[in-house]
């Protein structure tokens, strides 16, 4: 039944509505496993009446009519569907020849986030969380970086190498959280909190790392915190990752009140839900999720902290509390495990506006470039240089 009604046309079904109610208890519609294959064929059809022949006849010859017009529909649908699948994967094959070329021609690397689409963590010199990357960055004899993933990350990657040219897909892939704290409203709050020291996510603009004291990653968030000598500290901008590192540290905490759209999406309710149909797999989550939901968690970690808690772990299934995009290494790491994500809502559209058509289209222009001005650079890189002596 559900197949059915599920794919059949609202006249129909009004059709076959008004039969089973004009004749109420007389004629009962039976349809038994139906058929879930490409062709879309039913397996029975039954119409099993009592009294009432004329009205049930009637409805068998219009049913079958009607499963015959959606078989046609749903066998042109997938074969539209596959061509288009077909047709994308040549594309693909051409587009990632004509970046091997581009690579060799420009002496480039591409890096790519673990939030990132598939088709571009394939084609990745390296994959990785924002700081990894931007280490990586500063670390390559390549001339050109490619850098996907959302603006911030590529301005960490020109701060820690300025001298070489960092590209960026779309420079419309920005980070919300990252623009919920601006240098000017920092500056306000360090003027009410002068014994305070800033310790700045580095999911944030070079123009705030500026005004940062010591950035942080969420792998070592706790860590930097303890690290700095002040009992006070401003904590900007994720306000979930903030009560996390809370929890864990003596000092007096003044949190900014940004977040991250994509993780602070997820519910308890979720969580719930997803438990209750995975009983055996384990909860893991980033801590940019909400306080209630990470205390729900088997684990707590940064993106590569889950990968490689995931990859180390005795168990076998996994409900995934992070951005979707995490699902491709998880894969290539262990293939032999289940991933559940903990909703279909933790995708960032940020990362996702790249694609691989526009890697290519940047090397062929060599545009869009990050720049980020000296002095703000200059600045920037003290807080980062900073968090690499936090052992
Ligand atoms: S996942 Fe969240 S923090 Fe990361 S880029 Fe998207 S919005 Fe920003």
């Amino acid at each position: 039944m559900d197949w059915l009604f599920g794919r059949q046309t609202p006249t129909f079904l009004i059709c076959v509505l008004f039969q089973l109610t004009a004749f109420p208890g007389k004629c009962k519609l039976v349809v038994k496993q139906p058929n879930r294959t490409l062709t879309g064929q039913m397996k029975k059809l039954h119409f099993v009446q009592t009294r009432g022949t004329a009205s049930a006849i009637f409805v068998l010859i219009f049913t079958n009519s009607q499963l015959s017009a959606a078989q046609d529909a749903v066998g042109r649908r997938l074969t539209m569907e596959a061509l288009a699948l077909e047709r994308k994967a040549e594309q693909n094959r051409e587009l990632r020849e004509r970046l091997l070329q581009l690579k060799k021609e420009r002496n480039a690397i591409i890096l790519a986030h673990y939030y990132q689409r598939d088709e571009i963590q394939e084609v990745a010199d390296f994959r990785g969380d924002s700081f990894l990357l931007a280490q990586k960055a500063a670390a390559t004899d390549a001339d050109v970086i490619v850098f996907c993933g959302v603006h911030f990350m590529g301005e960490s990657a020109k701060i820690l190498a300025p001298h070489k040219t960092v590209l960026v897909p779309d420079e419309r892939a920005g980070c919300p959280m990252a623009d919920m704290v601006n240098p000017i409203g920092l500056r306000e709050l360090k003027a009410k909190h002068p014994n305070a020291k800033v310790v700045t996510y580095i999911n944030s603009s070079a123009d705030v790392k500026a005004e940062t004291d010591i950035c942080c990653t969420s792998a070592n968030a706790i860590k930097v915190v303890n690290s700095v000598d002040s009992d006070e500290v401003i904590w900007c901008p994720d306000k979930n990752l903030g009560h996390y590192v809370a929890q864990h540290t003596d000092k007096k905490m003044i949190i900014w009140e940004g977040y991250c759209n994509t993780h602070d999406m997820l519910t308890v309710k979720d969580v719930v839900e997803m438990r209750a149909k995975h009983p055996n797999a384990q909860f893991v989550v980033h801590p940019e999720c909400r306080p209630e939901v990470v205390e729900m968690a088997d684990f707590v970690g940064s993106t590569t902290g889950i990968l490689k808690y995931c990859k180390e772990s005795d168990c076998k299934e996994f409900i995934v509390g992070t951005e979707d995009g995490t699902g491709y290494q998880l894969r290539v790491d262990s293939p032999d495990k289940t991933f559940h994500f903990a909703s279909k809502f933790l995708v960032c559209p940020n990362m996702k506006v790249n694609n691989l058509k526009k890697v290519v289209r940047a090397l062929e222009t060599m545009q869009p470039q990050i720049y980020v001005p000296e002095d703000v650079a200059n600045k920037a890189r003290l807080s980062l240089e900073r968090m690499l002596l936090v052992k």
